[in-house]
């Protein structure tokens, strides 16, 4: 019987902000590299301790201007790298938000 594919594993993460589990492909990853930084994680294959967030503006929001980012990647964020990642995220998410026309 050709069952193959139905029952297929899907990987899935849960959002440090709003805590919902997704499809990790519906997650953004963030990583902490070798010196406390944190950078976004595009392909999902860099090494490190790692976070997701939603491609949800209210998630990048209160995921990095709270500490729920420094506690779960367990480093302190700085101020630089917060406004790194607001920037990044407003792109981003800005992005796909305009593809969208509903
Ligand atoms: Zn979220």
């Amino acid at each position: 019987m050709g069952r193959k594919g139905i029952s297929q594993y899907i990987p899935q993460r849960t959002c440090v902000a709003c805590r919902q589990v997704r499809p990790k492909r519906e997650l953004i990853r963030l990583v902490r590299i070798t010196n406390g930084i944190i950078e976004i994680d595009t392909d999902g294959k860099k090494p490190g301790r790692g976070a997701y967030l939603c491609k949800n503006l209210e998630c990048w929001e209160s995921g990095i201007k709270g500490n729920r980012l420094d506690y779960t990647l367990r480093t302190t964020i700085t101020k630089e790298n917060r406004e790194q990642l607001m920037k990044y995220s407003k792109d981003v998410l800005k992005e796909s938000k305009d593809g969208k026309n509903s």
